[in-house]
């Protein structure tokens, strides 16, 4: 049931200035307060009323459309209404001002969702999947997280669900009903049943740990002396020019952080030559992001001068570097020493490297190699239909369904009571994900799906 609760107000639409701006109202009865905005006007279920939105004295604030959703059709699930006035920030603000005088409260983040939530209009991979389309830095991401939010994630957790429900109720039975001569789980295949369901659970794993990698992205750190050209693989990287290239040697200009998306995957890149001392309080604040964000790097880009090697600075920061991360070594600028692309193993490099890589920034030869190597380096195996945009939450919770499945395999039949307790342990870190905490009326399931025959 739904619960009690006040009437929010906020604008939805992004600040700033633009054609039309847009304020949701949620909460109960909300129809007294629609023919109050809109001067005694009586608005229609889901049709647009072309009308002024007046103040108290009657006085047009401004004039636009006003949309009224009755409960239970609407996105919260409650009466929802809509205002669409023009976009500007002051006229926005009265007549958001009004909304809070006609008794609504200012919504909290996120708040118009987790009545949605709440009232089973969405359930909780859903709910993020809103933020996650909202948040999309890549064309890949917003197809993922829009198939999440239409309910494709939350469907394959329901199948497993489903699954995990049926074998609890197998070995229920058998606990429940021991004089009974018939063996239920034999009977049903529970050991079959209970190998294909940790396939599948290990498959929705593995395509929600793809679409974590597209959700979260990787860090790349760039790492080399002044001039080997690390600006520049930056842009070749982008495809266009988003740092500043300079012929001069440890340009101060150049830029600390950049974002880039190879295959839809967003690459947060790191320029380590950008983190220098400074006593500008704002760059000093992005340098410490930066700072913290190299120690979370999965991938580091060494760029090595071949006539000079490893020079004292380059050495300094390896040595700053998760001793985990993986290296790879380039080689830039072959364009001007004749060689030909490539990538190959090496060993036993100072740079820690077990690759090289060969490339001209300039040219663009050996860019392919090098996107390669990074995408391989963090298991990413191409976009596809069946990637879920999962967050670690979610991968926490399937991790912990599979321990408890691989546990419930150990106790097999010999210990049916604590294969159901590992089994029920599945399903609990299951429910988790789509916010569903109390599907657990088993007795009901038995009874309803389960003919004991007697
Ligand atoms: P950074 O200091 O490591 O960021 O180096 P930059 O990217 O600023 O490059 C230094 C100089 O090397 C610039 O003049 C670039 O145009 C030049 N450069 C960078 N990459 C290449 C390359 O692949 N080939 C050639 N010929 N020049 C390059
Ligand atoms: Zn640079």
């Amino acid at each position: 049931m739904p619960q009690p609760s006040p009437t929010i107000a906020a604008i939805a639409t992004a600040t700033g200035q633009g054609g039309v701006g847009v304020i949701r109202l949620s909460g109960k009865q909300l129809l007294p307060l629609a023919q109050q905005i809109s001067g005694g006007r009586t608005p229609q279920p889901r049709r647009a009323l072309l009308t002024d939105f007046v103040g108290a004295e009657g006085e047009p604030i401004d004039n636009g459309l006003l949309l009224y959703f009755p409960a239970p059709a609407s996105f919260t699930g409650e009466d929802v209404i809509e205002l669409h006035g023009h976009g500007g920030r002051v006229v926005l603000q009265m007549l958001l001002q009004r909304c809070f005088e006609l008794g609504a409260q200012p919504a909290e983040p996120g708040e118009f969702t987790k009545r949605a939530f709440l009232n089973g209009k969405l359930d909780l991979a859903q709910a993020e999947s809103v933020a996650d389309l909202i948040d999309a830095a890549s064309q890949s991401a917003a197809r993922l997280a829009v198939r999440s939010l239409k309910g494709a994630f939350s469907q394959q957790i329901h199948a497993l669900v489903d699954e995990l429900i049926t074998l609890r109720m197998l070995v229920e039975a058998t606990l429940d009903f021991p004089e009974e001569d018939i063996d239920f789980l034999a009977e049903a295949k529970a050991d079959e049943r209970l190998v294909a369901l940790q396939s599948r659970l290990a498959q929705v794993l593995a395509q929600a740990e793809q679409g974590a990698i597209l959700r979260e992205g990787m860090n790349v750190v760039l790492v080399g002396a002044p001039n080997v050209g690390k600006s520049s693989l930056l842009n070749a990287l982008a495809g266009d020019d988003i740092a500043i290239v300079t012929d001069i040697a440890g340009t101060t200009r150049d830029t600390v952080r950049e974002q880039i998306t190879l295959e839809g995957v967003p690459v947060h890149i790191i320029d380590t030559a950008g983190l220098r001392d400074t006593t500008d309080p704002v760059e000093q604040i992005g340098i410490e992001r930066s700072r913290q964000a190299v120690q979370q790097a999965d991938v580091a880009l060494i760029l090595i001068d071949p006539a000079e090697g490893l020079n004292e600075a380059t050495c300094n920061i390896l040595a700053q570097l998760p001793p985990a991360l993986k290296r790879i070594e380039i080689r830039n600028k072959i364009d001007l020493s004749g060689e030909a692309a490539e990538s190959c193993e090496q060993s036993g490099q100072p740079s820690g490297a077990d690759t090289l890589i060969k490339l001209s920034a300039k040219s663009g030869a050996g860019l392919d190699l090098l996107k390669q190597a990074l995408l391989r380096q963090i298991g990413w195996q191409g976009e596809s239909e069946s990637l879920f945009l999962a967050r670690s939450r979610h991968l926490q919770a399937l991790e912990a369904a599979q321990a408890e499945l691989g546990l419930a395999a150990l106790c097999g039949r010999h210990q049916l009571e604590l294969f159901a307790e590992h089994l029920r342990l599945a399903q609990n870190a299951c429910n988790t994900i789509t916010g569903e905490f109390n599907a657990d009326d088993l007795l009901g399931v038995i009874f309803s799906r389960f003919c004991i025959g007697k």
